[in-house]
């Protein structure tokens, strides 16, 4: 399942942000196969078209894909060496699929900023030169390993080295590992690297409540110019304390306290969307009387792939899948109408998976 941390200095309003995505999110007892953290916040993927075919096939559930949040406590400037709570926090970083990094893009004379004044370009920097840094460290012991087996003659050994020195060029002139250019066979690899600047990063801009409608301000607008066009950084912007706020509101009084300040989502669901589009997913639909689901797979994966989502059995013994696409199937409205008008195609081992597409897979183990 998808996991995505949250990292940022310390008063940027990371724990206001965390907070709102537990309230907003699932009770950890509905993940009985995790074990109950409270760093961890859970949210649903909202999607309308999940809801409009639970209704139109009147399955008895309806179920979500969902992401992780983790809370990254802990990060202070020298946290690559090991201060503080450093060391934990690397580790739990290494695990997550990307990196949700908070900046302040807030004045408030009663929050004290740590560095002396809002300033979220330099914020970044001090954040990411830590990660630099402890990748660094990390990919020069691996080519310390690597280097003895390579001159042994190992073949893979050779070919890894080779990344890992490009790797090292990029990350010694203080860049992320997520800028190396690398071949398509290369990237298993260097995902097993475990870099943390080779995860792509979405900034959540933490703006005053008064710059929600609009979403940017200077701060803001001095980030985005800071960026680079790799589309493996996006922004999104958000207000903690807002997202707080609504979180403990009733459901029926969100939409009026939205009207209020003059947006029409909350930040949430922007949030997790964009987190959605930086790890380049997609949502494919499985339907039937007992549920109607929604799941995730990246986009590009073949149809036995998105079978393995569901059960590694599926992926095994996959003979083909039963398709149609979410917008048709509006039109249609009932999956045996659908069946007697022969709208849904049989789909083999090389079909790619569409967003939206509604899938019956047939197996055989
Ligand atoms: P963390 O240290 O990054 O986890 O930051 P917190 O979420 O604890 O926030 C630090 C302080 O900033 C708290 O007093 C928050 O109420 C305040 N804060 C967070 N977001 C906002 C915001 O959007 N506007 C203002 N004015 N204050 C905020």
């Amino acid at each position: 399942m998808l996991r995505v941390g949250i990292v940022g200095l310390p008063n940027v309003g990371k724990s206001s942000l965390f907070n709102a995505l537990t309230a907003a999110g699932v009770p950890s007892e509905n993940f009985p196969f995790c074990t109950v953290d409270p760093n961890v916040g859970t949210v649903e993927v909202p999607d309308p078209r999940l809801d409009h075919l639970h209704e139109l096939v009147g399955s008895k559930r309806k179920v979500p894909t969902f992401i992780h949040f983790v809370d990254i406590a802990g990060l202070v400037a020298g946290a690559s060496q090991g201060e503080g709570l450093g060391n934990r926090f690397l580790s739990h970083i290494r695990e997550v699929d990307a990196i949700a990094h908070v900046l302040r893009c807030f004045e408030d004379p009663n929050v004290t900023h740590v560095a002396g004044s809002v300033d979220p370009v330099r914020d970044r920097d001090i954040v990411e030169t830590e990660l630099v840094l402890a990748d660094l460290e990390s990919i020069e012991r691996r080519r310390e390993r690597l280097t003895k087996k390579a001159r042994s003659g190992e073949k893979e050994a050779q070919r890894e080295l080779a990344l890992v020195e490009r790797v090292h060029a990029v990350l010694a002139d203080g860049r992320p590992a997520r800028l190396v250019e690398v071949e398509p066979e290369e990237r298993t690899l260097l995902k097993q690297l475990q870099l943390l600047t080779a995860k792509p990063v979405l900034y959540v801009l933490n703006v005053a409540e008064g710059d929600l409608p609009q979403g940017r301000n200077r701060w803001t607008e001095a980030v985005e110019a800071a960026l680079g066009s790799d589309g493996l950084e996006r922004t999104v912007p958000v207000s903690s304390r807002v997202e707080s706020e609504l979180a403990d509101l009733d459901p029926a009084d969100r939409a009026e306290f939205l009207e209020g300040l003059g947006i029409e989502e909350r930040g949430l669901d922007r949030l997790v969307r964009e987190a959605y589009a930086l790890l380049d997913l997609l949502t494919f639909f499985t339907s039937g009387e007992q549920e109607s689901r929604a799941w995730t797979v990246r986009r590009g994966a073949k149809a036995p792939e998105a079978a393995g989502q569901i059960h590694s059995d599926f992926e095994r013994g996959f003979i083909r899948a039963e398709t149609i696409h979410y917008d048709e199937f509006v039109g249609i409205g009932s999956m045996k109408k659908a069946r007697e008008e022969g709208r849904i195609r049989s789909e083999g081992k090389e079909y790619l998976v569409q967003d939206g597409d509604i899938m019956l897979f047939r197996f055989n183990v």
